[in-house]
């Protein structure tokens, strides 16, 4: 990219990170695609950002994300990290194919980084290329738009662009850039990259930045670092309890995928859980089971303790005796998760406040779940059915019809004394229980289409899991488990 190649959208970047945090991340250029082609476009989230896609031509926009053009005011740049990759610390990694190209502010005042991934290598790059296939680029797209309408915190997905390059991955496919929309890209390894390499200065100088820039309430904590420290615990446990609730699994919670944010970031070989079973994996990579879909807390736990270990330096300065709050913070965690847990599944089922069997409930209901292979995300749909007078579904998902009897009159028993009517409970649990997600059966499906060159799959997909609660005629073949005959779920890394 050169100064001449100026795009004619304006972004009026605003780049904090560029300006103050030099030395955080190195300057990065991006690979010029040779044939750069729109394969989507987020017209909401654009819009949501205040960002004028729609008086712009769809070639611009294809040369502008994917790297081609360089957006006026851009300072594009590759973020320097490290992190707990699988249980073992690689002390760099950073942006090795992603290019932040700026911040800008939407017009509800919120900033937002703009980043390029896919979009070539950069001075993080290692032996990689840089490059991100069709592939993994729509998965991402789509995932991150299922998450986000089923109010689950994320990064979103601005604009995929076909580069017209082949990647070479364990066969050839064709590249794709894919536009990343996130609060920032701050990670609990850039807190330890900055912690192994460099000191106290220097992660003082990236909590206050933080701090600044996420969570301006904490500037006069007593002590900041010890209270970021607390303010993430308090939304990665949201966030992990949020996952669970919609049976997803993230697939390579290392430390460099957990964003201080709180948004859900990086999706690699993530998926979502048909029939209910707390170790399922679909990672290829993942063969002890590390990132389990029942695993995800206590990896959360081990994520945060790594993030206070990164975060002492900072915290002791301000007063020594604050490490042990840290420390009591972190072990803090098992319990503040279940509490935020629990208040998910009782939304789930339908229970509203707290009963003093709920803990019970909740653990039996589990145990059900998996005794009977029941899809996960149909069940509670289907306990709704249940309380409108239709047991049809409930049926069809469970071997023997009495097969949860006891839990079901057990459940039945606890919503009987709520003083709202069988039909307003049933629509409150409707409400938060997804119909449509990205089933892994038709995200496969749709994303062999489209590296076939048939987006239209995809495309309706994308549609669907965009409606994830309203129960819409004709669609019933979205919501509908895996076929029997689907066979075990295997997802990849290689992006
Ligand atoms: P991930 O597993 O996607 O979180 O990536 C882990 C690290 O590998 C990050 O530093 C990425 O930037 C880097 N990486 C992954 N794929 C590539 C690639 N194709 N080229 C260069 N770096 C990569
Ligand atoms: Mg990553």
């Amino acid at each position: 990219m050169s100064a001449l190649d100026i795009g004619v959208m304006d972004f009026a970047f605003d780049n904090s990170f560029h300006r103050s945090m030099g030395g955080f991340y190195a300057p990065a250029d991006a690979a010029k695609p040779s044939m750069p082609e729109l394969l989507a476009i987020n017209h909401l989230l654009a819009d949501r950002l205040g960002l004028d896609v729609g008086g712009t031509a769809k070639d611009e926009l294809a040369r502008i994300f994917s790297g081609h053009v360089l957006p006026e005011g851009s300072n594009p740049l590759a973020l320097a990290y490290a992190g707990h990759q699988f249980g073992h610390f690689s002390p760099q990694l950073g942006d090795g194919r992603a290019l932040l190209l700026g911040e800008i502010i939407a017009p509800e005042g919120a900033r937002y980084d703009v980043q390029l991934k896919g979009s070539g290598p950069t001075a993080f790059s290692r032996n990689g290329d840089g490059k991100a296939a069709i592939g993994p680029v729509l998965r991402e797209f789509l995932v991150s738009e299922a998450m986000a309408a089923m109010g689950v915190p994320t990064t979103r997905a601005l604009a995929a662009v076909a580069t017209g390059d082949r990647v070479q991955r364990e066969r050839a496919h064709p590249g794709a850039v894919l536009t990343r929309i996130a609060s920032s890209h701050i990670r609990v390894g850039t807190f330890q990259f900055f912690a192994a390499h460099f000191g106290a200065d220097h992660i003082v100088q990236l909590a206050d930045y933080s701090i600044r820039r996420h969570f301006p309430d904490l500037a006069q904590a007593a002590n900041p670092s010890l209270a970021l420290l607390d303010r993430v615990i308090g939304l990665q446990c949201e966030l992990v309890a949020r996952w669970l609730a919609v049976g997803f699994i993230h697939g390579v919670m290392n430390t460099d995928n957990v964003a201080i944010s709180g948004e859900t970031i990086d999706y690699g070989p993530c998926a979502f859980m048909d029939r209910f079973a707390v170790n399922t994996v679909f990672s290829s990579i993942d063969a002890n089971g590390r990132y389990a879909y029942g695993r995800q807390p206590q990896i959360l736990h081990w994520n945060m303790a790594r993030f206070a270990e990164a975060l002492l330096p900072a915290i002791h300065r301000v007063s020594p005796a604050d490490v042990d709050a840290a420390k009591a913070l972190v072990d803090a965690i098992p319990v503040r998760f279940r509490t935020i847990w629990h208040a998910q599944v009782r939304g789930k089922l339908g229970l509203g406040g707290e009963g003093p069997d709920d803990s019970e409930l909740i653990d039996t209901l589990f145990d059900e779940l998996e005794e009977h292979d029941v899809d996960f995300t149909s069940f509670f749909r289907a306990l709704a059915m249940l309380l409108r007078g239709d047991g049809a579904m409930l049926e069809s998902l469970l071997p023997a019809l009495d097969a949860m009897a006891p839990w079901i009159a057990q459940w039945w028993e606890r919503i009987a004394h709520k003083a709202t009517g069988p039909l307003e409970h049933a629509a409150a649990m409707d409400a938060v229980n997804p119909l449509y997600i990205p089933r892994n059966h038709l995200v496969e499906a749709a994303l062999d289409a489209a590296e076939a060159g048939d987006l239209a799959p995809w495309l309706e997909l994308l549609e669907v899991v965009r409606h994830p609660y309203a129960l819409r005629q004709g669609h019933e073949r979205f919501a509908a488990p895996a076929p029997a005959d689907a066979g075990p779920y295997t997802t990849f890394c290689g992006t």
